[in-house]
């Protein structure tokens, strides 16, 4: 077969059209598409053992000649059993093949084969279920490593080891995309070598040397990319003039003082948005640390240059909140700020869309509705997005077409999700950061106490002696709700689903605080329902708010000063932070309690760690490095182009390699307009095909 890059796999022996369409739920059409289905991870078949030395831990190669013909059984209707003898001179190995009547022909008595599954020992006789053989001499699944792929229904590992080994000729008429400086420079081996052999390596080494290329290729595509977004908008079209003013005047407004940090932070932002050149700032503070304020001081300064501004939050109850504390505070200084989400009546959002259209409105707070088509901005020059790392690039691409007078609007990003310096680098690589490194004084550190089943009862004695002296608590379950069987065998899970929120929210005032005002938040209430709950504790009348993760951003209830988190070994080190965070924001000490009745060392060591520091930066590295980067930062989390190998975070040494490459090629060629650039122009173009906008 002559395969190249572009023969259909319907052209491969074995691929009819019911397997065809099968393949193409992975994505996978022609042969070029199999050479970058990279294995997810590999089985070391190499070594091959004898029949007595075959270990019985997991599956196994076992080289043995066939003793006998292979005898075919219906056991029952629909049920064929084949069964034959295999030898060597150390013994004798019974194999077992259900359903697979072929291989009564195919195995002949005399010949030598590799067997590799699971070798069973009952007494003295060796057992293999439906091993996978081969002749031996004339393996390719055997005596090998061999990819482990992902799968669909109907496609097996097998199936698509062997399409691949067929396709891997056309790795030879492959292009090589990275410049060959740069391959020099970085020392990456060449693209046949590395594509055949991070599919079928030769040994630890070439696929080590094959995975270090591909996943460069990856990082160094993303880092030009990213870099010609940002030089796109460091030159790109003029910015939209907003006179700056004396800070004072806004500070006045405040019902504290500002943070040198805060303060510092608004001066930066005042002078990007006076600068004439359209800003894009990210704004990273630890929880608590007072980004609203920052995010104010932007929009108070666009509303006294006549211009609009669009703050968007997660979730609608941070959106409600943010709005009700944002009236409050500019409303004395002449501005109008008004409130859109997605759970609003349809008159009410198109009154509200009305006074954005028409300018009556110079501050909107919402959610996704903002951006939704239909709103039009009469002049629009501030979008800020609070907690970032739900608002992707391409979000962010999105708005930009929505800036007034034709300049592209001033982007301010918050995020209280701290990362590493390298990582915000590549991630945020098309933003300019700021930090507020400091907290508002006089607050009094959150005391964590990591707790067991045992003192649950005095827990809730805790509960209520908070409440007796007049302040919150907080209540928190995790809502496991797509994953029901999330208990771990034998442990106690109070709250494990919505059911279990409400059970648990019932069964509390049923008997242990019947005397106290409990109220209930998740996810699955309507958001009338959502928002009564929050106003409600907000407004005092609640004491104790049971509640599910959507309290996790942003909610800000300085009267909360304890905070209980049920099963805390289910969340994530940085979640169990921003949790806390929801308490110690006003001059009361906090507390945040743990609760968990499990039996990991390491979960309970993960929480200690959160018990020993606030520090959101250390916080984060630690989990990081507990849950690894595919739950850190998932592409959905920080809307970059999904990267097959390339591990964000875990290749931090590769990563920097990778973006001082891009550099050096961007400083050469700044738009990659030299043909011998074009096959990289071609590769990011592609790589950021989901990013609508950003190469036009
Ligand atoms: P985050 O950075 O987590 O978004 P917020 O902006 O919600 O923090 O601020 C947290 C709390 O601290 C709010 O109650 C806010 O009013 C208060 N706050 C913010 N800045 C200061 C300050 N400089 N002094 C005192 N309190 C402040
Ligand atoms: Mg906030």
């Amino acid at each position: 077969m002559d395969v190249t890059p572009n023969t259909p796999l319907t052209d491969f022996p074995g691929v009819g059209e019911a397997r065809a369409k099968k393949l193409e739920r992975l994505g996978l059409k022609t042969a070029g598409d199999l050479l970058v289905w990279y294995p997810r991870d590999y089985e070391d078949r190499r070594k091959v053992y004898t029949v007595a030395e075959a270990p019985t831990e997991g599956r196994v190669c076992v080289q043995a000649m066939a003793a006998e013909h292979p005898r075919l059984s219906r056991i029952r209707k629909g049920l064929e059993l084949v069964q034959v003898k295999a030898a060597d001179h150390t013994g004798a190995l019974h194999l077992t093949f259900f359903n697979q009547g072929y291989v009564e022909r195919a195995i002949r008595a005399g010949e030598e084969y590799i067997f590799y599954g699971a070798v069973e020992i009952q007494g003295r006789r060796r057992s293999m279920v439906n091993p996978i053989f081969e002749r031996a001499g004339k393996q390719s699944v055997t005596g090998c490593i061999m990819p482990v792929y992902r799968l669909t229904a109907g496609i097996s590992n097998h199936l698509l080891a062997s399409l691949t080994r067929l396709a891997l000729p056309c790795a030879a008429s492959l292009p090589e995309t990275l410049p060959q400086s740069v391959r020099q420079e970085h020392q990456l081996a060449a693209v046949e070598f590395s594509v055949t052999n991070i599919h079928f390596p030769g040994d630890e080494k070439s696929l080590e040397t094959a995975r270090r290329r591909l996943s460069f290729e990856e990082l160094f595509y993303l880092a030009v990319g990213l870099s010609l977004l940002k030089s796109r908008r460091d030159k790109g079209g003029a910015g939209l003039f907003i006179p700056s003013r004396p800070l004072e005047e806004f500070s006045a407004l405040l019902p504290f003082t500002p943070t040198a940090s805060q303060l510092q932070v608004m001066e930066e932002v005042a002078a990007d948005m006076a600068s004439g050149r359209p800003m894009n700032r990210l704004v990273q503070g630890d929880v608590g640390s007072g980004k609203t304020a920052v995010a104010a001081c932007a929009g108070w300064l666009c509303a006294k240059g006549g211009y609009q501004t669009a703050l968007m939050a997660p979730t609608e109850v941070l959106a409600e909140q943010h709005f009700k504390s944002l009236s409050q505070l500019l409303s004395p200084a002449g501005v109008r700020v008004g409130l859109l989400t997605g759970s609003m009546t349809a008159s009410e959002k198109k009154r509200v869309r009305a006074a954005l259209e028409s300018g009556e409105i110079d501050f909107a707070v919402g959610t996704h509705a903002l951006i939704s088509e239909g709103v039009v901005f009469r002049r629009l020059a501030l979008i800020v997005a609070d907690e970032q790392h739900r608002f992707g690039v391409a979000q962010r691409a999105a708005l930009a077409a929505k800036g007034g007078e034709g300049a592209a609007p001033h982007v301010l990003v918050m995020s209280a999700t701290p990362i590493p310096r390298t990582l915000a680098l590549i991630i945020y690589g098309d933003l300019d950061v700021s930090v507020i490194d400091q907290l508002p004084p006089g607050r009094t550190p959150i005391s964590t106490y990591v707790v067991r089943e045992d003192k649950r009862q005095r827990m809730y004695g805790f509960v209520r002696k908070q409440v007796s002296e007049g302040r919150q608590v907080y209540i928190i379950c995790p809502a496991v709700e797509d994953n029901p069987d999330a208990a771990l065998p034998g442990e106690e899970s109070p709250a494990l689903n919505l059911k279990a929120v409400k059970s648990y929210a019932e069964s509390l005032q049923r008997e242990v605080f019947p005397d106290l005002r409990l109220g209930i938040l998740h996810g699955k209430l309507k958001p009338r329902e959502k928002e009564a709950a929050m106003t409600a504790f907000v407004g005092g009348e609640t004491q104790v708010l049971v509640a599910t993760t959507v309290v996790e951003v942003g909610v800000d209830v300085p009267n909360a000063s304890l905070i209980i988190i049920e099963n805390a070994d289910r969340f994530g080190l940085s979640q169990l932070h921003q949790l806390r965070g929801r308490v110690g924001r006003g001059e009361y000490p906090s507390h945040c309690v743990l609760i968990t009745g499990t039996r990991s060392l390491e979960a309970m060591e993960r929480l200690h760690t959160l018990a020993s520091t606030t520090d959101g930066f250390k916080i984060s590295e630690e989990d990081l490095k507990a849950r690894g980067p595919g739950d850190f930062f998932g592409n959905r989390q920080h809307g970059l182009p999904q990267m097959k190998l390339a591990d964000l975070a875990g290749d931090m040494r590769l990563l920097s390699e990778a973006q001082q490459a891009a550099r050096t090629l961007l400083e050469n060629d700044p738009r990659l307009t030299r043909p011998e650039n074009h096959p990289v122009w071609e590769r990011v173009r592609r790589l950021f095909a989901d990013t609508p906008d950003i190469f036009n």
